[in-house]
């Protein structure tokens, strides 16, 4: 065979390669943006009682031989949250779950390899999941990993989405099945990506993490957090109090690595009307609304409210004090059953059609290429 036949055969191999994975997952009919109504205010908080914890669950340790650039072992980066006064340190090494047996932490890991940065924290991981797409992914691709995660994970976050726009806002108008999106990774907020979730009425919860690689390193630990409300730090209840969103998160912007000294006391929506109150240190209050348009504010207090107008669909409350700042998670609209997950069904005649002409370029493309 001649040289440039074989260089052409090699190239459509690779071709046929890259292509065929695109036929895996279906055409989904995603749900339209519909933003939350009923006469119910839905506040997670709810249930809240004493105890909050404390937790990391984004922090990675030395894994497959240093290619992810971990600085320390697994073992070393809790012990170091734990050092550093936290309840829950999770371990989020790139496909891989840390099994710590004597720690307190959630099996959980990191899922994705893809140039996009399209990644994925699968909390409380029974296995890990191998199914990526490294070049390109759109809102289809990207929805079938979220389901598949589900299946062997009980929460799904959506990790740095305004890293390289893996998941833009557009994406997170349709996407459905996450549990949470990472609203602080770092110092890099997501903000406008998590109201445009909220606005098209997906009901999904804001989580910060430092997504740190080296817990030596100032700018990256400590940083960004999230406050838990649970019984315990076992696996269940921290399952339980993510998924409900009794959680906030904090980000840091000044001081040193300190817990700060704001905190939350409580959060009450009575007769229409969201009441905020914090502990230890006064704060500046927003209340956030729909496309995230600021509804009120309210400086120097320790306590603030909001009385929801009938063109309120969610309510979300951040809080600004002199180290942190705190995002609560919405209080949102709903009819009184919950709050609304929409889902993203499969469109079975796209779905063949694409995969049919995926397999037929295929096979056309080695046909021409074996003569
Ligand atoms: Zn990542």
């Amino acid at each position: 065979m001649s040289r440039p036949r074989r260089g052409r055969r090699l190239l459509a191999i690779v071709i046929v390669c890259l292509v065929l994975p695109y036929a895996l997952p279906p055409i989904y009919r995603l749900p339209v943006s519909r933003p939350f109504t009923g006469a119910y205010l839905w506040n997670p908080y709810e249930g809240a009682r004493g105890r909050w914890l404390r937790a990391n669950l984004h922090a990675h340790g030395r894994a497959w031989g240093g290619v992810t650039n971990g600085q320390q072992s697994d073992a070393e980066v809790i012990a170091a949250y734990r050092a550093a006064g936290y309840d829950i340190a999770g371990i989020s090494d790139y496909q891989s779950i840390a099994t710590m047996d004597t720690m307190p932490t959630v099996p959980l890991y990191e899922h994705g390899f893809n140039v996009g940065k399209h990644h994925q924290l699968a909390i409380g991981a029974q296995r890990v999941d191998w199914i990526d797409f490294p070049l390109w992914q759109g809102v289809h691709q990207k929805q079938y990993v979220i389901n598949r995660l589900k299946q062997s994970s009980a929460l799904v976050m959506l990790n740095h989405p305004a890293k390289l726009h893996s998941y833009t806002e557009e994406d997170l108008t349709r996407l459905t099945g996450y549990d949470l999106i990472e609203v602080a990774n770092g110092q890099v907020m997501a903000e406008e990506r998590w109201d445009a979730a909220l606005s098209s009425g997906h009901t999904v919860w804001g989580v910060g993490a430092d997504d740190t690689h080296d817990v030596t390193d100032p700018d990256r630990t400590a940083v960004a957090w999230i406050m838990i409300n649970a019984d315990s730090t076992s696996r269940a209840d921290l399952v339980n109090a993510l998924r409900a969103g009794r959680s906030y998160t904090v980000s840091r912007t000044a001081g040193t690595p300190t817990a700060g000294r704001l905190a939350i006391a409580s959060v009450v929506v009575k007769d229409g009307t969201l009441t905020v109150t914090c502990l230890d240190e006064p704060a500046t209050f927003s209340f956030v609304g729909q496309n995230g348009v600021i509804r009120g504010t309210s400086a120097d207090a320790m306590s603030a409210s909001y009385t929801f107008t009938p063109a309120d669909t969610y309510i979300r409350t951040v809080l600004r004090g002199t180290q942190t700042v705190l995002f609560l998670n919405p209080v949102l609209r709903s009819d009184g059953f919950g709050p609304a997950m929409p889902v993203a069904d499969v469109d079975p005649l796209r779905t063949w059609l694409l995969r049919f002409a995926i397999a037929a370029g295929c096979v056309a493309m080695l046909w021409r290429v074996r003569r």
